[in-house]
């Protein structure tokens, strides 16, 4: 998985992985004797149901779509730890003990948590309307309120075992509370950090819930899934620039998607031709490509690298500036290039592309917004503190997007309007098959 390269073996691996996962739980229930005839329909029906839906939307959805296809999996995967753990405390015949206790009543917190959390983060990144919108008034208080609550009652079904019916509905009902007020107000650029805070949550709620009923499939997974992702969100974070905590406790950025509006750049941008973006690259010593989600929506990774063969070959000095959350999955540019055959060694990291921005003549944005708006440096703006490629200090900065649409922060990006920026609206596609018409006709 360290990879694009070896990813898909990586993904198939996993996949053989989960299918042994399977059979093996159905002979372990045959071998002790729990597998009835209702039991076995049960199950199938399931299998069935589950693998129709993995494959469907495996192959429906779209590479840009991904994220929010993760984040149903996470709600699937958190609410179906949480089922597990909390059948087994009701269902354990006299009082469970409480080693039991403890791992299932963690599996149903945490599973629940990630349950509603998800979901509404799903809908934020596919954008629906009503779940973009919702705000918290007095966030940090919801939160506080609902840690306590959620813990209150946990310790409470510890204590209490014989009132374990009350205290574990209790328990799901405030930590699946918690996990909509913990998500509702972040947003911006906080995105990715949380998304891999839910899905290390969904495999440490099904670790919880593999300790609780004593199965060692649920727990390695799980373990495997939740060491990942706290690994993964430490390293979002820090990329990021944002203390994990407070991402956490939703108190960052203060992400709302139109409050950097208000004190937005003003002025013009000014607009120019495939012919003209053509000319300022072949004659160009040095040129950075910049990737960002635009770039993935109209599929033109490989157009992006013809440009780039094109002027290589030509005697310019190429290179691809990765920012580490452009697009709508970590590691996103570095999938969709390497499906282009980009060469690794071009793709170039935020740190050190940076020095490189002020002796390049042109960098040509592609479908990139947020990971390059200087916003970020001042506070009080959505991106503020988010590191972001140092584009506005090129020599030449030519922009390709559709329109006037903002990034997925929500604000307008100031490096639009400055003197050395350039507009070439249209799809990223479209548009760099007319610059490499255009540059063709100028090398001949
Ligand atoms: P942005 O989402 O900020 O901006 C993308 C831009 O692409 C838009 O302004 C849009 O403008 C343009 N665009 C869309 N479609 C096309 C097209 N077909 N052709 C040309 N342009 C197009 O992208 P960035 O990559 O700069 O930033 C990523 C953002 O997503 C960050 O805010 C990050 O925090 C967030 N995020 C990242 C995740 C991750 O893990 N990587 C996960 C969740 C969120 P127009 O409509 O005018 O064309």
């Amino acid at each position: 998985m360290n990879s694009p390269k070896t990813a898909r073996k990586g993904n198939q691996i996993s996949a053989v992985g989960m299918v042994l996962a399977v059979v093996m739980a159905f002979i372990h229930l045959f071998v002790q004797g729990f597998l009835s005839v209702t039991a076995v329909v049960v199950l199938v029906v399931g299998i069935v149901i589950g693998a129709l839906a993995g494959v469907i939307s495996a192959v429906k959805v779209k590479m840009t779509d991904m994220p929010q296809l993760v984040s149903v999996f996470n709600t699937v995967g958190g609410g179906a730890a949480a089922l597990v753990a909390l059948n087994d405390i009701l269902t354990t015949d006299g009082t469970p003990s409480l080693v039991v206790l403890i791992t299932a009543g963690l599996g149903v917190v945490i599973g629940s948590v990630t349950f509603t959390g998800s979901l509404i983060a799903a809908g934020k990144l596919q954008g629906i309307g009503f779940v973009k919108k919702m705000s918290l008034p007095g966030k940090g208080i919801w939160n506080v309120l609902f840690i306590v609550l959620t813990i209150a009652s946990f310790v409470m079904l510890c204590v209490q075992p014989e009132q374990r019916l009350l205290w574990s509905v209790l328990t799901t009902v405030c930590a699946l509370i918690y996990g909509l007020v913990f998500v509702v107000p972040i947003g911006g650029a906080d995105m990715p950090v949380v998304i891999s805070v839910l899905n290390a949550c969904t495999g440490t709620a099904v670790a919880m819930s593999g300790l609780a009923i004593d199965n060692v499939a649920l727990i390695v997974a799980g373990a495997l899934v939740g060491a990942a992702g706290v690994t993964l969100s430490i390293l979002m974070a820090q990329a990021m620039n944002r203390p994990l905590l407070s991402v956490l406790a939703g108190g960052f950025g203060g992400g709302s998607a139109a409050s950097g509006d208000a004190d937005g750049p003003s002025g013009t941008m000014r607009e120019t031709t495939a012919d003209d973006v053509a000319v300022q690259l072949v004659y160009a010593e040095k040129v950075v490509f910049v990737p960002g989600f635009g770039l993935a929506q109209a599929q033109a990774q490989r157009e992006l690298a013809d440009l780039g063969e094109l002027l290589k070959n030509h005697g310019v000095e190429v290179s691809y500036a990765i920012h580490p959350v452009a697009g709508r999955m970590p590691g996103h540019m570095n999938v969709l290039l390497a499906e282009a055959n980009v060469p690794y060694e071009e793709l170039i990291d935020l740190d050190d592309i940076n020095p490189q921005f002020s002796s390049t003549n042109v960098s040509l944005v592609v479908g990139a917004n947020d990971v390059t708006n200087p916003a970020a440096r001042r506070p009080g703006t959505p991106v503020s503190g988010m590191p972001i490629l140092d584009v506005d200090k090129s020599q030449n900065v030519v922009v390709m997007k559709r329109g006037r649409g903002k990034g997925y922060a929500g604000i307008e990006n100031e490096l639009y309007f400055q003197d050395n920026t350039q507009m070439l609206f249209g799809d990223a596609k479209a548009g760099l098959q007319a610059v490499i018409a255009a540059v063709k006709e100028l090398i001949a």
